[in-house]
C-alpha cells in the first residue's frame, strides 16, 4: 500500500492499544513503524496492571500465612523481603516486554525506540532528526499520573516509581481514594507499612456502588488502614533526617517517610505536534475522536488513555483492534461498544463490577429489584477472619433484565468475567435461578439470591 509514503501507519506509542493496533494491521498488510520513547508494553505491562497484580498475589501472602495456622499448619518465622519480590516482578516485566517487541518483530513492524513528533502533513520527526511520512497516523500514547500543584509536591512519588522503591516506606500516605489509591493502600498495608489514605471528597472509587465501596472502606480499616477526607495538600516539607512533614487541609501536619499520589491520570499529548496539523484537543487535554477513533484530521486516529473514554487496557485493546480491521481489514468499519464494560479494582478483598449501580439504576430505570448476599466465605470461618464478602444484583423490574451485579470478595473479579457475560448478553433473573449452583462456592451466591 505504501507507495507515496514511507509507511502506512505510522503508530506513536507502543502501549497495549498502539500495540494491538499495530500488530493486526501488519497482519492485515500493512507497511507499519511504532515509535516508543520508555519501554515496549506501555503503562499496562510496564507500570501497571501486570507488576500491579504481581505485588497483589505477593502482598495476599501476609494473610494466607496467618489463615494457614487456622488449617493446622505449622509456620516457622516469616519475614518478608521487598527486594526480592520487587526484583522478581521486573525481571517478568522484562521478559514480557521482549514478548511484546518480538510480537512486533515478527509481523515486521519497525520499532524506534525514541519520541516521534508530528512536524507536518502526513509527517513525523523522530528524536534522531530522521523524518519520515505515513499514510495513517495513530496516537496510543497513553496517560501518566497528575500530580496536584502544591508546595513541596516534587518530594511525591507515584505509581510509576512505586514499583521501584530501595525500601518500603514504615509510613506512607497516598493521596487519592480512587483504583490505584485503594491497591497500593491494600498492598503496602499487607506488607507491614502504616498506610494513610487521603482523599480531597469523603468518596472512594466514586463510580463503584455505594455497598460495595462502603465494605471496602469499613475491611480496610478493621485492617489498619487510616483515612482522612476532606483532605488537601497544603504543603510538604522535607526534613533533615529525609522525613515528610506533610500538611493536609483540616488536618495537623504529620510525618511520613513517602507520600505517593494517585489523583487520576492525564492524556500524554504534549510535545506531539498536534497544534501543527490541527488535531483537537479537549478540555481535560484528551485527543476527540469519534466511535471510530477518527480525529478531525482524517488521516490521524487515537485510541486508549490518551482519548479518556474508558481508561482500562481491554478497551484500548479493543480500540486498537477496531481501528486496524476498519482503516486496513477487508471488512465495513466498525465501533468499539463502550456500554457495560467490567471492571475490578484489586484491593484486599478485591472488587469487581459489571453494569449499573443501585444509584444509576434507580435514576434511569425507577422500577428495579435489588438482591443482595452478604456472607462470610467458608474459608475465613475456618480462618477465624471476620471478613464478610457482599454480592449485589440490579434487575430491571419490568423486564427482569440483570442490569447490574457488584461485588467485594475473594476472587470477585475471577468470578465477575464470566457473570459479566450473561449481564452484557441481557439475561434475566429468572435465567440465573434455572442455573443450577456449584456447592460449595462463593460464586453460588450468584444463583441463590432470595
Ligand atoms: P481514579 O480516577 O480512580 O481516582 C482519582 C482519585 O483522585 C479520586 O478519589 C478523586 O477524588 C481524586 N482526585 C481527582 N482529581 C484530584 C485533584 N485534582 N486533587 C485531589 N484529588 C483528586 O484515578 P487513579 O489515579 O486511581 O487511576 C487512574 C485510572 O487508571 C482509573 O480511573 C482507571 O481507569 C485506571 N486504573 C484501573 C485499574 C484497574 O482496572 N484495576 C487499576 C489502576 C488504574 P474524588 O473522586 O473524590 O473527586
Amino acid at each position: 500500500m505504501a507507495d507515496t509514503y514511507d509507511f502506512d501507519l505510522f503508530t506513536i506509542g507502543a502501549g497495549s492499544g498502539g500495540v494491538r493496533a499495530s500488530r493486526v494491521a501488519a497482519a492485515h498488510g500493512a507497511k507499519l513503524a511504532v515509535a516508543e520513547e520508555y519501554r515496549v508494553g506501555g503503562t499496562c505491562v510496564i507500570r501497571g496492571c501486570v507488576p500491579k497484580k504481581m505485588l497483589v498475589y505477593g502482598a495476599h501472602f501476609a494473610e494466607d500465612l496467618v489463615d494457614a495456622q487456622h488449617f493446622g499448619w505449622t509456620i516457622g518465622e516469616k519475614s518478608f523481603d521487598w527486594a526480592t519480590l520487587r526484583d522478581s516482578v521486573q525481571q517478568d516485566v522484562s521478559r514480557l516486554e521482549g514478548l511484546y517487541g518480538q510480537t512486533l518483530g515478527s509481523h515486521d513492524v519497525t520499532i524506534f525506540n525514541e519520541r516521534a513528533t508530528i512536524t507536518g502533513d502526513h509527517e513525523i520527526t523522530l528524536a534522531s532528526g530522521k523524518v519520515v511520512t505515513a499514510r495513517y497516523i495513530l496516537i496510543a500514547t497513553g496517560a501518566r499520573p497528575f500530580v496536584p500543584q502544591f508546595p513541596g509536591n516534587e518530594h511525591v512519588i507515584t505509581s510509576n516509581e512505586a514499583f521501584h522503591l530501595e525500601t518500603l516506606p514504615k509510613r506512607i500516605l497516598i493521596a487519592g481514594g480512587g483504583y490505584i489509591a485503594n491497591e497500593f493502600a491494600g498492598i503496602f498495608n499487607e506488607f507491614g507499612c502504616k498506610v494513610t489514605i487521603a482523599n480531597r471528597s469523603d468518596t472512594i472509587l466514586r463510580s463503584y456502588d455505594a455497598s460495595v465501596r462502603d465494605r471496602l472502606l469499613q475491611i480496610s480499616m478493621v485492617k489498619g488502614i487510616a483515612f482522612l477526607f476532606h483532605a488537601e495538600f497544603e504543603h510538604i516539607e522535607k526534613q533533615a533526617d529525609g522525613t515528610l512533614l506533610v500538611t493536609l487541609s483540616g488536618q495537623e501536619p504529620c510525618e511520613y517517610d513517602a507520600v505517593m499520589v494517585a489523583t487520576g491520570r492525564v492524556p500524554n499529548v504534549e510535545g506531539l505536534g498536534l497544534e501543527t496539523i490541527g488535531v483537537e484537543v479537549g478540555k481535560r487535554g484528551e485527543i476527540v475522536v469519534d466511535a471510530f477513533s477518527r480525529t478531525n484530521v482524517d488521516y490521524v486516529y487515537a485510541v486508549g488513555d490518551v482519548t479518556d473514554r474508558v481508561q482500562l487496557t481491554p478497551v484500548a485493546i479493543r480500540e486498537g483492534q477496531a481501528f486496524a480491521d476498519s482503516v486496513f481489514g477487508d471488512r465495513e468499519p466498525y465501533a468499539v461498544d463502550h456500554s457495560c464494560v467490567p471492571s475490578a479494582v484489586f484491593s484486599h478483598p478485591p472488587i469487581a463490577a459489571v453494569g449499573m449501580t443501585e444509584g444509576e439504576a434507580r435514576n434511569t430505570l425507577g422500577n428495579i429489584k435489588v438482591y443482595q448476599s452478604d456472607f462470610r466465605p467458608m474459608k475465613n470461618v475456618v480462618a477465624g477472619r471476620n471478613e464478610r464478602s457482599l454480592y449485589k444484583m440490579i434487575v430491571d423490574a419490568g423486564s427482569d433484565r440483570i442490569v447490574g451485579i457488584h461485588m467485594i470478595g475473594p476472587e470477585a473479579p475471577e468470578i465477575m468475567q464470566a457473570a459479566a457475560i450473561a449481564v452484557k448478553a441481557g439475561l434475566t433473573k429468572a435465567d440465573f435461578d434455572a442455573t443450577v449452583a456449584i456447592h460449595p462456592t462463593m460464586a453460588e451466591e450468584l444463583v441463590l439470591f432470595k
